[in-house]
């Protein structure tokens, strides 16, 4: 059983909800962080890395001067313009080099090679709770982000092996290849919004992603209180297609003081929002009958 936690864009307080309900589950659940670019859900837990291991997103060019005859073919059929010649040879310029393997097929000296290139880490880390986080780090500008989603999740499905444990999928922001890297095979998304306008159409977007994927969608609009006419045009959306708003969570300054001491917010007992984030999780808990 697998239960993503969507939002279209970064920024609408979807790692508020993800860590509460992290921090809710029993500690058999696995925790996944798919925010590869920029991943912070392991910031509000105490934890330990158990292991790390390199990740490749790409692959880059590489011409052996010595065995180069100056040619120039490699150049011509580079469509990147990475390749340039120096001193009667030619070098790769590797922030260009996209790793397509052109240059190596024309080259009549066998002098360039493909290297895979370092592009970030896999990590797998054990929270305060003994439950298990799959997290990564892209390197800024690094490609691959795709990859390394599938990577950190197959990760979790390989601790979930011969077990039925609920995994808790905090996804990747947006609607790129890295977030459709977060959602293949899962059952359940929890779709945060805000009551704005362009949120209401990032969450339509995020919606008709997870319709495709064939995900049973819920939403939580979060300071709804702050726009009610935009979260009632949100609603009457949900109604009209059949998604059923399971929160709807009031303007909270108690969130800022979570961000502040990293800790997740159903941890405040005072909080108005992390009640209602609590009431979420049990109705989300049934709908997923775990
Ligand atoms: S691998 Fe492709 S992009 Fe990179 S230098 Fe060769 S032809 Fe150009
Ligand atoms: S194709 Fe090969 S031999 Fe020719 S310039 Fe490029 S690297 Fe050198």
């Amino acid at each position: 059983m697998q239960l993503v936690i969507l939002s279209g864009k970064g920024g609408t307080g979807k790692t508020t909800i993800v860590s509460s309900f992290a921090y809710l589950a029993d500690q058999s659940t696995i925790k996944v962080d798919c925010d590869v670019d920029a991943s912070n859900l392991h910031l509000m837990f105490n934890g330990k890395d158990i292991s790390s291991s390199q990740f490749s997103g790409s692959k880059k060019a590489i011409i052996d001067s010595d065995k180069c005859i100056g040619c120039g073919l490699c150049e011509k059929a580079c469509r990147f313009d990475a390749i340039i010649p120096k001193d009667g040879y030619y070098e790769v310029m590797e922030h260009r080099c996209e790793g397509c393997n052109a240059c190596r097929v024309v080259c009549p000296a066998d002098a360039i090679t493909l290297e895979e290139e370092d592009s970030g880490k896999k990590i797998m880390t054990v929270l305060e709770d003994e439950s298990y986080l799959s997290r990564a780090s892209l390197y800024p500008g690094a490609d691959g982000s795709g990859k390394l989603v599938s990577e950190i999740r197959k990760a979790s499905l390989e601790l979930n092996k011969g077990k039925n444990n609920l995994i808790i999928i905090d996804g990747s922001p947006g609607v790129g290849c890295s977030v459709m890297a977060s959602i293949t095979g899962v059952e359940f998304g929890l779709l945060v919004t805000e009551p704005t306008q362009s949120g209401f159409e990032d969450f339509v977007r995020a919606y008709e992603l997870a319709k495709h994927f064939r995900i049973k969608s819920y939403v939580a609009i979060n300071k709804y209180d702050l726009n009610e006419e935009m979260a009632d045009t949100i609603e009457r959306y949900c109604d009209d297609n059949g998604i059923k708003v399971i929160g709807r969570i009031p303007y909270d300054v108690v969130v800022n003081k979570s961000n502040f001491e990293s800790k997740p917010l159903v941890m405040y007992n005072d909080s108005i929002a992390g009640n209602e984030i609590k009431n979420m999780w049990n109705i989300i808990k049934n709908e997923m009958e775990v």
